[in-house]
């Protein structure tokens, strides 16, 4: 499929879920569906947890605090946001930013899981353990943070890489550097997932 009809096909996926109420009272509070941005094509793919105030408001994920570290992340290795392709596991703003409920992450399962199928991305980088838990189940983001593991989704191996997520990084120095060590082997373990 190339880039138009996946992009075709994401936004048929945002109206069905639209369409089917998915999480109704959560989108009842919110201004809109924030289903992701970026390239529909994209090699890699990053899932946080849920939009925030400001991606409430524009209809993008990742455009504040949070966001804007994860765009500074991506440029120390050569990367802008118009490169890859950055969601969500749940895709309304919880209310008062809470963390996301369980039944609202596996109601949005199915959808995230077709979304990575129209992007067939090498490389799905985990934003956070909410997103993480629903990959890679029974770990622990202390124990395997920057390590890449082999998942079969879709009946398709991709990598998934766990990460700390950027709002914790921001205000933990330790974590900060952390992320930031991780973030630097993100150029070879996708470029090991595209060659193999
Ligand atoms: N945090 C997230 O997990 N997602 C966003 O879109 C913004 C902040």
């Amino acid at each position: 499929m190339n880039t138009s009809l996946r992009q075709t096909a994401l936004n048929t996926l945002a109206n069905e879920i639209i369409a089917a109420g998915v999480c109704s009272d959560l989108a009842a509070q919110a201004t809109q569906l924030v289903m992701g941005y970026g390239r529909a094509d994209a090699d890699i793919v990053f899932i946080g947890e849920a939009p925030g105030k400001k991606e409430d408001e524009q209809g993008r994920p990742f455009v504040g605090a949070s966001g804007k570290f994860l765009d500074e992340m991506l440029a120390t290795v050569g990367m802008s946001r118009n490169d890859v392709y950055i969601t969500n596991i749940v895709k309304y703003r919880p209310p008062n930013n809470r963390d996301p409920l369980t039944k609202e992450k596996v109601a949005f399962w199915p959808y995230l899981l077709r979304q990575l199928e129209i992007i067939q991305p090498k490389l799905v980088i985990t934003l956070g353990r909410h997103s993480m838990e629903y990959f890679l189940p029974d770990t622990k983001i202390g124990d395997i943070h920057g390590q890449p593991q082999t998942v079969t989704l879709n009946g398709n191996n991709v990598i998934v890489m766990p990460l700390f997520h950027p709002a914790a990084a921001l205000y933990n120095g330790g974590l900060r550097q952390t992320l930031i060590d991780d973030f630097a082997k993100v150029p070879e373990v996708v470029k090991r997932a595209t060659t193999t």
